[in-house]
């Protein structure tokens, strides 16, 4: 069944005494309140197990921001699908344009990344979206099929059936510019209809596609009134919760 999902990408910010004061105050904004959403916050590796053990995660996902394409071992620094899953975490998010950008993500290491996530149980968030030059010249269609296709597209229709995929136009991401309702709309239809032709219908109506890109307590009703948008990925909005609970009760 398709979710609907708010999820906060907190990126490189708070310390661990910050994050957990942040992620207990979401607790509590959301104790008692009926929610029409999944809620998750994907947060700096070193806050994982503690925020997970603060915090109710029957109500909360926590989610690590990114993880390893190798299973153990002489890896510097690496943090492993199996670790994160040993700190409670229950979702990565995978392939985020920052991690492509600045840290040579290519689709070969997120081919591997996401197979492991998959194989330790946890649900990648599966980060696609063009930059604005992409846009511009009209090859943003192109762009996120390829992206889709290299990555995840190696899957079984099972294993894809747990991932979710968020489509973060790069041009939007932390900028102020949001994607308008229909181009949203248009981009997301698009994805699904690229699934549904590799893995029917069935697989492609079941999976949540979220929007990310300066979504915020104004813009997020108008844009997951679409029919194809599932929820959304929150950059900024996420890191304060008076920003982040009107994205969650858009729904
Ligand atoms: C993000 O980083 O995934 C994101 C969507 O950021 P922002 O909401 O700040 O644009």
């Amino acid at each position: 069944m398709r979710k609907n999902i708010v999820a906060g990408n907190w990126k490189m910010n708070t310390t661990l005494n910050e994050g957990l004061e942040l992620a207990k105050e979401l607790d509590a904004a959301l104790k008692g309140k009926a929610i029409n959403c999944d809620v998750v916050i994907g947060v700096p590796a070193t806050h994982l197990a503690s925020i997970a053990a603060a915090i109710d995660t029957t109500k909360i996902g926590v989610a690590a921001e990114n993880c390893a394409d190798k299973v153990s071992g002489a890896y510097t620094g690496e943090i492993s699908a199996a670790m994160v899953v040993s700190t409670g975490a229950k979702y990565v998010i995978l392939g985020h344009s920052e991690r492509r950008a600045y840290y040579g993500e290519t689709e070969t290491t997120l081919k591997e990344k996401t197979l492991l996530a998959l194989a330790n149980g946890l649900t990648p968030i599966f980060c696609i979206g063009e930059v604005l030059e992409e846009r511009e010249s009209g090859k943003h269609f192109d762009v996120v099929k390829a992206q889709i296709e290299g990555s995840v597209f190696n899957l079984s229709a099972e294993e894809f059936g747990k991932i979710v995929l968020a489509y973060e136009p790069v041009w939007a991401i932390g900028t102020g510019k949001t994607a308008s309702a229909a181009q949203a709309q248009e981009i997301h239809a698009f994805i699904r209809q690229t699934v549904a032709a590799k893995y029917g219908a069935t697989v492609a109506d079941d999976c949540s596609i979220l929007y990310g890109g300066s979504c915020n307590g104004a813009n997020a009703k108008e844009l997951f009134a679409n029919p194809d948008v599932d929820g959304g990925l929150i950059g900024g909005a996420a890191l304060a919760v008076d920003k982040f609970m009107p994205i969650i009760e858009a729904f």
